[in-house]
């Protein structure tokens, strides 16, 4: 396991964070901004579950949260387990593989139970 934070963007007028990325600062509609690292802890503010996974996802359905890191709130995959998922639980990131496409394995965050 590394350890590879997640990124965000910051905008350099405002100083706003957000994650996605946005054209423009959905606060001050300035356009430029910097990748800052967010923090690799948070609560999960909401959930729902994707019964239809993308294809090279080998899950038959699978959860997606915002997860508030405190300066951002981030939209993320789940790893938790259904009966254990609850609102406020403290989650960190995973850097691992979430799917394959084409035979190649492609990796991304995925939010765990601390
Ligand atoms: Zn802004």
């Amino acid at each position: 396991m590394t350890e590879k934070k997640p990124i965000g963007y910051k905008w350099l007028s405002c100083g706003k964070i957000h994650y996605p990325k946005h054209g423009r600062c959905l606060q001050c509609k300035y356009q430029e901004f910097e990748e800052v690292e967010l923090p690799s802890e948070g609560s999960l503010v909401t959930y729902t579950m994707l019964k239809a996974p993308p294809t090279g996802i080998d899950k038959f359905s699978l959860y997606l949260g915002i997860i508030d890191l405190g300066t951002v709130r981030y939209t993320g995959q789940l790893e938790v387990e259904s009966d254990k998922i609850t609102l406020g639980m403290k989650l960190k990131s995973t850097w691992t593989k979430v799917r394959e496409i084409d035979g190649k394995p492609k990796y991304g965050f995925v939010w765990i139970p601390t």
